[in-house]
């Protein structure tokens, strides 16, 4: 049961273990992007409200969170700002703001939280993060591959593997349409039937599509062609006589071409029932799945007239989006791997020796450790080791009565236990010493 602290439903909180890993994903994506040569772009969390909604279709403008507006327009009751909903409707807004300052292509990553009004479940939230990848201004297929390629590089450098890249084209599905006579009028509920053919049963599906208009044996012909065990083989046949069936055959083709270098043959597959739920893709999509995966973790494709319609230039376009927390909850929780919150831990032998004992742990963090003080009221040695242990931390640095009098410090290392006595003018450069240490 949720209790008034939890946090708002779909939403979580990420204490230290869970901001590790998070950030060391972020670190690695940022890393495997920019070796691609996309560069950062970073835009405000919320946006004006008439730059969102419209963007995404009637279904998706709903779970927009929007923000009312505030002081004395409060009572007003209306909203003039909302909450970014993806990463693509920001860009496109960048696209139009900056135009030719960006340079041409414009490749660039973004990461940061999104946020929607979705009824949450397991791997559904509604503030999560995306990461997505997109370049401007090419319409080349290497760009397409690009995309998909960063995205796989990226997903392997966190340590995933057992995943595959579903590719197919808008022109496979509309050649698949022509072929089977669908009238126009009812192609893109049929694609959105079909796509439910991972989840439901076939006989469900051509209900659905006989439903929705279409003849009851093309409906079960097409099902039938799509679930066949030789799919991809059958529809390669059927498309032969369809100028864009034929098109996307050759998108598709070329796409594996270009990934064969990189990407394992059995991680990325043809799969022509894939459709990608929105309707602005023109060219190839591609979807990420993983075994034991909740939904997908990722997903992308050519959107050659969006960025127009969503306010900026009319630049071809191909990107691509992951999921962190999808992929996240794929990794085991590395907590061994952690170290610990502190490299050196300074207790506070008493109240005369807190000026000095606050120095060295300033002196610690100038060598490049991290370090605190004792923050207890203990004055007890024993007690504050216990804390030093607690904190992870590899090295105690002491100074009480004895090494006032000696003109040392003692350095306690935490795993052996063995203590050093450094005199305190040479704590400085003994600690620089130790920083090498600690990074490894
Ligand atoms: P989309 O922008 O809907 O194409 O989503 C791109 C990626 O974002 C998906 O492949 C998921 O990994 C992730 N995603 C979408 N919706 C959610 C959600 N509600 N919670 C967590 N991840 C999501």
């Amino acid at each position: 049961m949720p209790t008034q602290f939890d946090p708002p439903s779909g939403t979580r909180d990420f204490l230290a273990a869970d901001c590790d890993k998070r950030e060391r994903a972020f670190a690695v994506l940022r890393s495997v992007f920019a070796g691609y040569g996309f560069e950062p772009l970073q835009t405000p969390a919320f946006e004006r409200v008439d730059v969102l909604l419209g963007k995404y279709g009637e279904e998706a403008d709903k779970l927009v969170f929007k923000i009312l507006r505030r002081g004395e327009h409060e009572a007003s009751g209306e909203a003039d700002l909302a909450l970014r909903y993806d990463m693509t409707v920001p860009l496109a807004r960048v696209a139009a703001a900056y135009g030719s300052q960006l340079p041409t292509p414009y490749k660039r990553y973004a990461i940061g939280p999104v946020w929607r009004a979705d009824r949450p479940g397991r791997g559904r939230y509604r503030e999560f993060t995306q990461c997505d990848l997109d370049t401007l201004g090419a319409t080349s297929p290497l760009a397409d591959a690009e995309a998909f390629c960063a995205q796989h590089d990226a997903m392997v450098a966190l340590g995933l593997t057992d995943f595959t890249i579903n590719l197919n084209s808008r022109q496979v599905l509309s050649g698949l349409l022509e072929v089977f006579a669908v009238p126009a009028e009812l192609g893109a509920g049929v694609l959105i039937s079909l796509d439910k053919l991972d989840n439901l049963d076939p006989g469900v599906v051509i209900d659905e599509i006989t439903g929705r208009g279409l003849d009851k044996s093309v409906a079960a012909s097409l099902v039938g062609v799509m679930t066949a065990p030789d799919a991809v083989e059958r529809i390669r046949v059927l498309l032969k006589p369809s100028d864009a069936g034929m098109a996307g055959l050759e998108q598709v083709d070329t796409l594996l071409g270009l990934a064969r270098a990189q990407i394992p043959a059995e991680r990325i597959v043809f799969a022509p029932r894939m459709v990608r739920g929105l309707s602005y893709y023109t060219g190839p999509i591609w979807e990420v799945t993983a075994r034991g995966g909740t939904g997908s973790l990722g997903g992308g494709g050519r959107y050659d007239h969006l960025i127009e319609q969503l306010g900026g230039p009319d630049v071809p376009a191909t990107g691509t989006s992951l999921g962190i927390e999808r992929v996240l909850m794929l990794l085991p929780d590395d907590a061994a791997g952690r170290r610990g919150r502190i490299d050196a831990a300074v207790p506070v032998l008493g109240g005369e020796f807190a000026e000095r004992s606050f120095a060295l742990a300033a002196a610690a963090r100038a060598a490049g450790l991290r370090a605190s003080v004792y923050l207890g009221s203990s004055g007890k040695l024993g007690r504050q080791l216990r804390w030093a242990s607690d904190s992870g931390a590899r090295w105690c640095l002491i100074y009480g009565a004895a090494e006032r009098d000696a003109g040392t410090v003692t350095v306690r290392d935490m795993v052996g236990g063995e203590q050093e006595s450094v005199p305190a003018d040479q704590i400085t450069g003994y600690l620089a010493g130790k920083a090498g240490v600690a990074d490894a």
